[in-house]
């Protein structure tokens, strides 16, 4: 093993290569709740390989807009662990520095639009929310360990391709589904099997932020029906977004939220559960890892959404446009049931 192996790479071209061999610091799992990340600790678990898949802390960034199912998930596998696997860490959570509020009202330090109130995190542009509450404190754990452990499936792995050899051989990230050859099939599989499956996968396709402005019209279907007090907040973020912004842009592009939920009383149901955007830009922690995103990437400061003039200009209509395509309209008589929520 060279130097060169022994390095992570961290924000501002920080190096470190604090890992020692013997310091028990010789894997980290990066756990969200997910099902990828969730059948990949058990699975690491029941292995119980410590050279290859050595499990000495796991850690979960918490966004802190997550769904109580979540938290309540997280606890529960938590348990489960300590039932099952006792030398299993505890699964610790971590934050941001500085609260949302600091980021959604703070002005943007550079750029074109410097001087502007931030806002909520736009649609089309890596979010600064996932950098500052996911990425970061999420780099600042990994430091001094050996692996990171990351739960991207198979069918997924073009999400790890490389974007900078060099930069690549700095890191050192295993994707331990990628290694087994499992899907994100066999993930849901493997936690069915189990009993451990998450019921927030009736509901939505992706798991994040519930005012995720990327979520497809779906998930904000979702929302509003089935958690009236998350759908209230998010509303307020999307009045408080238009308000402080300039140029009047909310959480999404072609319509206020206000304007969605008429669309949904008067019996508006979107059917595809996939969308232009998704929270997939959470996984920019293993895109940041793996060398395919800067956190520059995740400085909007230039973003066109920002623009006064991209309300009402052809850019816009066009995106707005593709988006809505994707959402068929069902008759309320034909709304499929879902899981009721307690
Ligand atoms: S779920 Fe959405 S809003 Fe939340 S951190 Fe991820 S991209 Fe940002």
């Amino acid at each position: 093993m060279t130097d060169e192996d022994n390095c992570f790479e961290f924000e501002d071209g920080l190096v470190a290569n604090d890992y020692e061999p013997g310091s028990g610091l010789d894997g980290i799992v990066c756990f969200s709740g997910g099902k990828d990340s969730t059948a990949m600790l058990i699975r690491m678990l029941e292995l119980d390989d410590p050279v290859n898949y050595p499990v000495n802390r796991v850690v979960f960034a918490d966004t802190t807009f997550e769904f109580q199912e979540l938290y309540d998930y997280i606890d529960f596998i938590d348990g489960w662990l300590q039932e099952h696997y006792p030398k299993c860490p505890r699964i610790e959570k971590v934050f941001s520095e500085k609260s949302w509020e600091d980021w959604f009202y703070g002005e943007i330090t550079r750029g074109e639009n410097k001087g502007r109130i931030r806002g909520h995190p736009l649609k089309r542009y890596p979010c600064w929310w996932s950098r500052e509450a996911k990425i970061k404190p999420l780099q600042k754990a990994q430091q001094g360990f050996k692996w990171a452990y990351v739960g991207i499936a198979v069918d997924e792995s073009h999400r790890v391709q490389k974007r900078d050899a060099k930069r690549k051989e700095s890191l050192r990230v295993r994707y331990p589904l990628i290694e087994w050859n499992w899907t994100e099939a066999d993930c849901m599989a493997y936690l069915d099997h189990l009993g451990l499956g998450n019921l927030l996968y009736s509901s939505f396709n992706r798991i994040g932020c519930y005012h995720c402005p990327k979520q497809p019209l779906h998930s904000w279907y979702e929302v509003w029906k089935h958690w009236p007090e998350f759908w209230k907040e998010s509303l307020h973020w999307d009045a408080e977004s238009i308000r402080v912004r300039d140029n009047g842009q909310g959480l999404r592009d072609d319509m206020t939220l206000a304007e969605m939920e008429e669309r949904f009383k008067n019996g508006f149901v979107p059917e595809n559960r996939d969308g232009l955007y998704d929270c997939k830009s959470c996984s920019a922690v293993s895109f940041h890892s793996t060398g395919d995103l800067d956190l520059e990437d995740f400085d909007d400061d230039n973003a066109i959404e920002r623009d006064v003039g991209y309300q009402g200009s052809r850019i816009h209509q066009d995106q707005a446009k593709q988006d809505s395509d994707e959402a068929t309209w069902i008759p309320p008589s034909h709304e499929t049931t879902n899981v009721e929520w307690l």
